[in-house]
């Protein structure tokens, strides 16, 4: 007999934050069994430790309690004889951490992400998990688990993995609805700001068409797109038919705030196909007992938030112009970066459970985020594609064929197949693309690939006076260079603080994390703007300034000499005379007309 498995999760009194679990189990055969609780979730690679807010843990048989051993930080053990087949795990878990990836419990609504709270038993994660979700009266339910339907408020999910994959949002949220290719999608929002729910639900409807004509059709039944509107952002986590987006409250106006808001549901959505499904073997079947390494989260996540952003150009809710500021504004990001000379994508990706996700004051220096660079490359690698194959294939066929070959079967690839099915694409090598910007920390050849779509990039510095000083002359003279300390502030109890000091800059060695900088030349500085804006109007580069500060407590003056700031303007423009070629070129890449360039 194989044994079954039954949660009922209650929450009778959801402003004491915790939930209330019980696992009942039939047929659990004799002998010892281990129960276990997941150390970190499938797309955030960090070790969380949710059994931290685990307590109160009760086992019994037939009435009788069962010893359990606590054996390690997430396992307990326990032994089973002879009539004890029946088995009910009791448990409570504490719930105030409003994350995607946490669980929060309030008077407000109930969410959790499974991982938080679900136990398996041994190795039986590929049995089918009942849920049955005991809420407070007038709560309804929202999640990707499939109904019961003969159970009122029960859930099925076919294994372990979709049990936890499957957040639930429990309360009084607003639902909209529309359905792409007669599949139902819902839209759950809870809390409330600035947004405009309809049109915020035809938006996420143009997302999901684009993204569906990139694969053909969509590989679930039904979708559901939890968003939390609370007073900060806390990103998105994916799933295979659902996900959970955190939004900042009054982050729908204006367009600019907006758009972010649009790129996380687009890039979360597009991990449906890229991550939950198309996957490296290390990213499922999941080792939720620790950390599983891979080298390939600049595909998994970087080409998620280039096709998140394509996939808005071609819905049409990203203009052109829009698409290329926001290239743009990513370049600039990404060449102030030291660290993107340090360590490569798959480094990165590898080490990210020890320094994407545990950032310090030197992580700008030595590290590279697979986010920013992997998106940049993704751009790399879809137009090098397209110039090599005469636009005939791109990097959508990659991800079509990893999509039939192994997702379809329900599988991981092993690493090596990524570069082998670009090149199989491309009908050419791509050997020294990969050594050089995946393995290696070459310059990416953005300036190139844009070329063959018609475009060139401005590197320039701002003219930050222009808005106050209407009346200078605004001919299109290069701006000088910016002076530069070469560091990064941030405000700690009203003071300025330095918050990184840039290996490239020329503070390198001079000043430090934690320096409370007091003034310059003398004279104080109270604010961060103040700080910037005295360096930038009353020096130069090459000038000496003596920056006062307290270091541990010790007042010291230092002299620094001023280099030049990195670009801080970076525009993908359009050429004034772009070839046939690169016209083509960019309307197939676009599914736009290429743009007449801004004669300003
Ligand atoms: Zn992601």
């Amino acid at each position: 007999m194989t044994p079954t498995f039954h949660y009922t999760v209650s929450f009778l009194e959801p402003g004491d934050h915790v939930y209330q679990v019980r696992l009942h189990m039939t047929d659990v055969p004799e002998g010892r069994h281990i129960l276990s609780l997941p150390v970190w979730t499938p797309g955030a690679y960090e070790v969380q430790d949710f059994s931290r807010h685990v307590f109160g843990l009760r086992l019994e048989s037939n009435f009788k309690a069962i010893p359990l051993n606590h054996e390690a930080k997430n396992r307990w053990g326990f032994e089973t004889f002879g009539d004890s087949s029946t088995v009910t795990l009791d448990y409570q878990v504490y719930a105030f951490e409003l994350g995607v990836d946490t669980s929060h419990l309030d008077a407000s609504h109930a969410y959790w992400n499974g991982a938080g709270l679900f136990m398996w038993l041994d190795d039986y994660q590929s049995e089918p998990y009942t849920v049955k979700i005991e809420a407070p009266a007038g709560w309804k339910v929202a999640t990707g688990l499939e109904s019961d339907p003969h159970t009122p408020n029960q859930y099925v999910a076919r294994n372990y993995d979709v049990l936890i994959d499957s957040p639930v949002e429990c309360g009084t949220h607003q639902t909209l609805t529309f359905t792409v290719d007669n599949k139902p999608h819902s839209v759950v929002l809870w809390g409330h700001g600035n947004e405009d729910a309809v049109q915020f639900t035809e938006d996420i409807q143009r997302i999901v068409q684009a993204q569906r004509d990139i694969f053909g059709s969509l590989p679930y039944d039904h979708y559901t797109f939890i968003v939390h509107l609370s007073d900060r952002g806390t990103g998105g986590l994916e799933h295979l038919n659902s996900t959970t987006c955190g939004v900042s409250r009054f982050a729908f106006k204006p367009r600019k705030s907006y758009r972010r808001v649009l790129g996380l549901v687009s890039h979360e959505f597009f991990h449906l196909w890229n991550v939950k499904r198309i996957h490296p073997d290390m990213l499922g079947p999941f080792d939720y007992n620790q950390e599983v390494y891979t080298r390939l989260l600049w595909a998994m996540e970087g080409f998620t938030d280039y096709y998140a952003g394509i996939a808005l150009r071609r819905s049409g809710l990203f203009s052109v112009p829009e698409y290329l500021k926001g290239l743009g504004e990513n370049l600039e990001a990404y060449e102030k970066e030291p660290g993107r000379f340090v360590q490569s994508l798959a480094e990165s990706s590898f080490d990210t459970w020890i320094k994407l996700y545990k950032p310090d004051e030197d992580s700008k220096n030595r590290t590279i985020s697979y986010y920013l660079k992997g998106d940049l490359v993704g751009t790399c690698l879809d137009l090098e594609i397209r110039h090599r194959t005469g636009s005939q294939y791109a990097l959508d066929d990659v991800l079509r064929r990893l999509y039939t070959r192994y997702a379809a079967q329900g599988i991981g690839f092993p690493e090596s197949v990524y570069q082998e099915t670009v090149e199989e694409v491309a009908n050419s090598s791509f050997q020294e693309f990969f050594d050089h910007y995946i393995y290696g920390t070459a310059p990416i050849p953005i300036d190139t690939v844009l070329g063959y779509a018609g475009l060139t990039i401005s590197r320039s510095y701002k003219d930050a006076d222009k808005e106050d000083d209407i009346d200078a002359p605004t001919a299109s003279t290069p701006k000088a260079p910016w002076p530069w300390l070469g560091i990064d502030t941030r405000v700690v109890e009203q003071k300025i603080e330095v918050s990184t000091a840039y290996t490239t800059g020329p503070a390198a060695s001079l000043l430090q994390a934690k320096d409370q900088v007091i003034a310059l030349d003398g004279y104080q500085v109270q604010k961060v703007e103040e700080l910037n804006d005295r360096l930038r109007r009353n020096y130069q580069v090459g000038d000496t300034v003596t920056v006062s500060l307290f270091r541990r407590g010790q007042l010291q003056a230092i002299p620094i000499v001023l280099a030049e700031a990195p670009f801080n303007k970076v525009e993908v423009k359009p050429v004034t005379d772009p070839t046939p070629d690169q016209r083509a070129f960019f309307e197939s890449w676009m599914k736009a007309p290429f743009p007449v360039p801004d004669q300003k």
